[in-house]
């Protein structure tokens, strides 16, 4: 399987600003003379017809950063899947810790969401991940098959949903799992979702936090890797580039 580059360009830029990166990144892309991954980026919501703009009929895909489990109505500063849809976006981030953490997002929802969006047509991105206290009492494992059975939807198709693992204290600080403890993770979600679906072990597996230029390599490199989510270093055209160049296949 092609592998994912996601780039998470958070509550960053401006306008101009992300005109400018999609446009360079798309420049990069276009010059080069080696098979790419695939490459998906994530502005926030006011850029997102933007930078669909900029990147309509390429080969780099739109997604948002979040999303509203219902269709319309009154939910004021909400975003529906139709409303993602129509201005072009083809993923959405879903259960992002920062969502998690800072508006209280339970599983209910997040799987609320992940239905809304696989039935509405957009792809979801479950975000799943473990605590530093929990990596440390050794609960890590336990976490991500609990976040598994909780946050997915009872069926879908392989296609329609990738996994991210990002555990919560490698994102944004410069720590990061190692080979060994990135590799069992991923060993345990292919499990699981083999075990659930037939076909489940191709549903795309994607590792993030603090991914940089200097480690993306290693970590692409790994067997149950299918991609990045890849966050501060998304905002840098140089460092980005040279992650989605470290793609194996
Ligand atoms: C993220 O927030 O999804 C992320 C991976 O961030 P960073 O790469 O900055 O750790």
């Amino acid at each position: 399987m092609q592998q994912y580059i996601i780039g998470n360009w958070k509550m960053n830029g401006t306008k101009v600003e992300a005109k400018k990166l999609a446009a360079s990144f798309l420049k990069r892309i276009q010059e080069a003379t080696r098979p790419l991954p695939h490459v998906i980026l994530c502005p926030s919501y006011p850029y997102l017809s933007t930078v669909v703009e900029v990147l309509k009929g390429t080969v780099i895909q739109v997604g948002a950063q979040d999303v509203h489990p219902e269709k319309a109505g009154s939910f004021t500063g909400d975003v529906s899947v139709t409303q993602l849809v129509d201005v072009g976006c083809m993923y959405v981030l879903v259960g992002h810790s920062e969502r998690r953490r800072h508006h209280f997002e339970t599983s209910h929802l997040i799987r609320r969401k992940i239905e809304a969006s696989i039935q509405g047509g957009l792809r979801p991105v479950l975000c799943i991940g473990e605590t530093a206290e929990e990596r440390k009492s050794g609960k890590a494992l336990h976490i991500i098959a609990n976040q598994l059975l909780s946050d997915l939807p009872e069926t879908f198709n392989t296609h329609q949903i990738m996994i991210a693992y990002e555990p919560l204290w490698a994102i944004g600080t410069g720590e990061v799992p190692t080979g060994e403890q990135i590799e069992e993770v991923m060993g345990l979600i292919k499990h699981e979702l083999a075990s659930r679906m037939g076909g489940g072990a191709l549903v795309p597996t994607l590792y993030g936090g603090s991914v940089t230029a200097q480690n993306a390599a290693a970590i692409l490199e790994l067997a149950h890797i299918d991609g990045l989510l890849v966050g501060g270093a998304s905002l840098k055209l140089e460092d980005f580039w040279q992650i989605i160049n470290a793609s194996t296949r």
